[in-house]
């Protein structure tokens, strides 16, 4: 029997990773999310890793693997290495030997932000776009660059880190030790700072006692904002105009068509990013303003990550 080949996406993220098989260039046969569990040294999480994908060839013995793509935090094209991780305590890992020594097939890797940008590029929104910036929300924010139809590594690997670009000089601290950072801003992180700040100028305010407390999620942050709720509202008004700010300068830089929006709380989706449409546009070149459209990722919540790792080898 000829068996036909198939490519392991693996999309480690600070809380979970997913993995699953893509077959046919076209979708995800199979796929699981796992704890990573990044207080642990990075061998549980291969362990772990390698039982369920050998679990998976003894039921699909007509399958064979031909190679694996890894999107990871600060994960580097071009030295195969997972390079301190934010949230992971794992240093320096050389992820391509370790996972060589384990699979003995073709092994790249990427970041995360970078993965989702081939995802969208291969399978989702961005099909047709040769020039466009996918951002992820997260903890943090990250970015994945497509510039003249080619993902942007530059020189050292690290391009596209527009989650710490400054957008306010001596702005807030961010976890990279810089001040001002759009992360500090515009991420799930961003956002507590921005509430706690609120709730300094109005302490007794229990809306955002409720929401800073976690009594309120990011879901009931949206129904508030959507039955008019005037907090709500300033608080995403006011991260909708920093993530413009953000977006003003990329665009200024690299021109792209379209910023898409993927991850946790881009659910939010309109309610921040018409805000942020509004600030960008003001802070633009007349030329570019109202040209640049902000769309949320065409892929399903959780399958990016996968089919864009898979696509640094069905695409290589
Ligand atoms: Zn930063």
């Amino acid at each position: 029997m000829k068996k036909r080949s198939t490519v392991l996406g693996i999309d480690i993220g600070g809380t979970n990773t997913v993995y699953g098989f893509v077959n046919n260039e076209t979708e995800v046969c199979f796929s699981e999310q796992i704890p990573t569990h990044g207080s642990l040294p990075i061998s549980d999480l291969l362990d772990r890793l390698q039982s369920g994908v050998a679990k998976f060839f003894d039921q699909n013995p007509h399958l064979e693997l031909d190679g694996i793509g890894i999107g990871a935090p600060n994960g580097n094209y071009y030295t195969g290495m997972i390079q301190n991780p934010p949230n992971l305590s794992w240093g320096n890992v050389n992820i391509i030997s370790e996972m060589n020594k384990r699979f003995g097939c073709k092994v790249k890797i990427t970041n995360d932000a970078n993965a989702a940008a081939l995802g969208e590029k291969h399978y989702g929104i961005a099909k047709n776009m040769n020039d466009f910036i996918v951002i992820t929300l997260g903890t943090g924010l990250g970015s994945g660059i497509f510039s003249s139809g080619r993902l942007l590594y530059g020189h050292d690997g690290f391009a596209g880190e527009m989650g710490h670009m400054p957008i306010k000089y001596g702005g807030r601290l961010c976890n990279c030790g810089n001040r001002g950072c759009l992360e500090s801003y515009v991420s799930a992180s961003g956002i507590r700072n921005t509430i706690r700040e609120f709730l300094n100028q109005d302490p007794k305010n229990e809306f955002l006692i409720d929401v800073y407390g976690e009594k309120i999620d990011g879901g009931m942050l949206d129904d508030a904002f959507d039955s008019g709720n005037q907090i709500a509202r300033k608080i995403y008004e006011y991260t909708g105009e920093k993530l413009g700010q953000g977006l003003a300068q990329a665009a200024t830089l690299l021109s792209p068509e379209a910023f898409i929006f993927y991850g946790g709380f881009s659910n939010a989706g309109d309610r921040i990013l018409k805000f942020a449409k509004e600030s960008m546009n003001q802070n633009l070149i007349n030329d570019h303003s109202e040209r640049i459209r902000l769309l949320p990722s065409g892929l399903p919540q959780g399958k990016a990550g996968i089919l864009g790792a898979a696509s640094l080898i069905l695409f290589d």
